[in-house]
């Protein structure tokens, strides 16, 4: 039972000039799918060729000797997430819950905007920047370093930016600043 490579939900193109095709041609086309394809290559006849790619990443997280497991997992997952949190016609503040919850941990939804670009733009090196909930339904801002994700620290993501140079060079070369900024205010989609 092979790991999906998914579907993007919009296409190649749909996300100029902001992210452009070329860039998805490859963070997708080719990175993402290299996580995909580098995992189900070791875990390939293992037991863990029959859990889903969220238990896959409970059982290798912290075990030094499952570390290359681990890390394509866990970038496969961050991957197909981070297409789920974009949409062409983004950069909405959420509606209902959502928007109360984010107004009582950050005051209000451009404060929480500041606080999301701020992690992403100060994460040291390769990583993403969060916005995740932990089991007492309490929202905060986090950053991860290179494959980590909070699904191993047990929160649950609701938003993410991929800061990876491979997210965003061959458009803004070393403006992470600019990408990030025309993430949220573009792109992010709840
Ligand atoms: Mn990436």
């Amino acid at each position: 039972m092979a790991i999906e490579f998914p579907k993007l939900p919009f296409a190649e193109d749909a996300l100029e000039p902001y992210m452009s095709a070329t860039t998805l041609a490859f963070h997708y086309g080719k990175h993402h799918k290299a996580y995909v394809d580098n995992l189900n290559k070791l875990i390939a006849g293992s037991p863990l060729d029959n859990l889903s790619l969220e238990e896959i990443i409970r059982e290798t997280a912290g075990l030094p000797d499952k570390q290359a497991i681990f890390n394509n997992a866990a970038q496969a997952w961050n991957h197909n997430f981070f297409w789920q949190c974009i949409a062409p016609e983004g950069g909405k503040a959420p509606k209902g819950a959502l928007l109360k919850k984010i107004e009582a941990a950050f005051g209000s939804y451009d404060e929480f905007c500041e606080a999301f670009l701020n992690a992403a733009v100060t994460q040291f090196g390769s990583g993403w920047a969060w916005l995740v909930e932990d089991n007492e339904g309490k929202l905060s801002i986090m950053k991860t370093s290179n494959a980590d994700t909070p699904l191993a620290h047990g929160l649950k993501p609701l938003m993410t930016v991929d800061v990876w140079e491979h997210a965003y060079y061959l458009d803004y070369q070393n403006a992470r600043a600019d990408f990030v900024r025309n993430f949220i205010t573009y792109l992010m989609k709840f």
